[in-house]
C-alpha cells in the first residue's frame, strides 16, 4: 500500500503541480493540485470532490441532463473519457442519470486494440457494463481502409464514423442524449479559431448543448465543459484508473491549431480564468441565438437509406460506405447496434 501511495505521489509529483508543503484550502492536509481560477490548492480527497462536483453543476446550469434521463457516453479509453465516465458515475445516484458506456473498436491497430482493453478494465474498476461495437466485423472494413480506398484523411472519416456510430447508438437505444469528453482545452482552441476565421456559427455550436430531435437525432452535451485537460489527467491519476497514454497514430499537432492552443495556454497561465469566462460567453451566446436548434431544422434532412440526419439525399457515412464497399452501411450499423444491446443482457 505504502508503494502504491508512494508511486501515486511521484507521478503527481513529476507534474509539477504544486509544492511540497502546499496545504489543502479545505482541509489543511498535504495538497496535490493548484486551482488559480479559484485560487484554492486541493487534497485528493478534496480535488476529486471539486472535480466531480463540477461535472454536476455543468449538467445541472447548462440543463444537459434531466432527473430521469440516460446518457451514452463515448468511452475511447484516453483519459478524458475515462474521466467523464467516472465522473458520470459518481454523481449519476444525485443526478438521477442512466449512464451508458459505448466504446467503438476502430481498427487502428494495436492503438485500438490497448483502446479496448482499457476501456475494459476501466469499466470493471467502475462497475459499469461497456457496449462494445467492432466497425470492422459490423462494416467489414477499419478506419485506414475507409480511408485508404476513400482518399479522405483517416481523422475526418474517424470523426464521421464515430458520430454517426453514437448518433445510431442513442436513437436505436432510445438514448436520451450523447455525452462527449470535450474539456476546455479542446472546445476554447477550435472555438477561438472559428472566430478568428470568421465562422461564428461552428464556433456557437462548441457550446455544452446541441439540441436533437425525437428519434433522429439525438442531443450532445459535454459535461468537462469547465474543466482542463490537466484536471481530467490528475483526476484519472489519483481515481487510479487506467488510460491509454499514447496518442493516437493520425494525431497530428501543428498549423494554426497548435499555435492557438500555446497562445490560450500562456494567456490562461498569466491571468487565470480567461479561458473559461470566454466559454461561459460563448454558451451564453449560443444559447441567446438558439443556433444548434435552427442550424439543425434549417440545414436536416434524413437519408434515404438509413433515416437519419443527412445534408443531402444520402448522409456521410453511407455515402462514404457506398463508395468504399459498393453499399451504405448505416442500416448494417442500425442493426449491428440492436444486437450489441440485446447482447449484453
Ligand atoms: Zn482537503
Ligand atoms: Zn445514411
Amino acid at each position: 500500500m505504502r508503494m502504491v501511495m508512494r508511486s501515486r505521489f511521484t507521478r503527481l509529483g513529476r507534474l509539477g503541480e504544486v509544492s511540497t508543503v502546499a496545504k489543502c484550502s479545505k482541509c489543511g492536509s498535504k495538497a496535490v493540485i493548484k486551482i488559480p481560477y479559484a485560487r484554492m490548492n486541493l487534497c485528493e480527497m478534496h480535488f476529486i470532490e471539486y472535480f466531480e462536483g463540477r461535472v454536476a453543476t455543468t449538467v445541472k446550469k447548462y440543463d444537459l441532463l434531466k432527473e430521469g434521463e440516460s446518457v451514452l457516453v463515448a468511452v475511447s479509453g484516453g483519459k478524458d473519457s475515462v474521466a467523464l465516465l467516472s465522473a458520470l458515475t459518481a454523481v449519476a445516484p444525485e443526478l438521477r442519470l442512466k449512464v451508458m458506456p459505448l466504446h467503438i473498436h476502430l481498427g487502428l491497430g494495436e492503438y485500438s486494440d490497448e483502446s479496448l482493453r482499457v476501456t475494459k478494465e476501466v469499466s470493471r474498476k467502475l462497475g459499469v457494463n461497456t457496449f462494445i461495437l467492432s466497425l470492422e466485423e459490423v462494416v467489414g472494413a477499419t478506419i485506414p481502409e475507409l480511408s485508404a480506398k476513400s482518399s479522405r484523411p483517416p481523422c475526418a472519416v474517424c470523426g464521421l464514423v464515430k458520430r454517426y456510430v453514437l448518433n445510431a447508438a442513442a436513437i436505436e437505444w432510445g438514448v436520451d442524449a450523447v455525452a462527449t469528453g470535450h474539456h476546455i482545452d479542446d472546445l476554447a482552441p477550435y472555438a477561438l479559431k472559428n472566430i478568428l476565421l470568421g465562422d461564428m456559427g461552428a464556433a456557437l455550436k462548441l457550446a455544452p448543448v446541441t439540441t436533437g430531435e425525437e428519434g433522429y437525432l439525438a442531443r450532445r452535451v459535454r459535461p468537462l465543459y469547465e474543466v482542463t485537460e490537466r484536471e481530467c489527467l490528475i483526476y484519472a491519476i489519483i481515481k487510479g484508473l487506467p488510460f491509454v497514454k499514447t496518442l493516437c497514430p493520425n494525431v497530428f499537432l501543428g498549423g494554426m491549431d497548435a499555435l492557438i492552443r500555446r497562445f490560450l495556454y500562456e494567456l490562461d497561465l498569466r491571468h487565470p480564468g480567461v479561458k473559461l469566462r470566454f466559454m461561459r460567453s460563448l454558451a451564453r451566446m449560443a444559447t441567446r441565438y438558439g443556433v444548434s436548434q435552427a442550424r439543425t431544422q434549417a440545414e436536416l434532412t434524413r437519408c434515404k437509406y438509413c433515416g437519419l440526419p443527412s445534408r443531402s439525399d444520402v448522409c456521410g457515412f453511407c455515402r462514404l460506405t457506398e463508395r468504399v464497399l459498393g453499399s451504405p452501411a448505416g442500416p448494417m450499423v442500425r442493426e449491428a447496434l440492436k444486437d450489441v444491446r440485446a447482447s449484453s443482457h
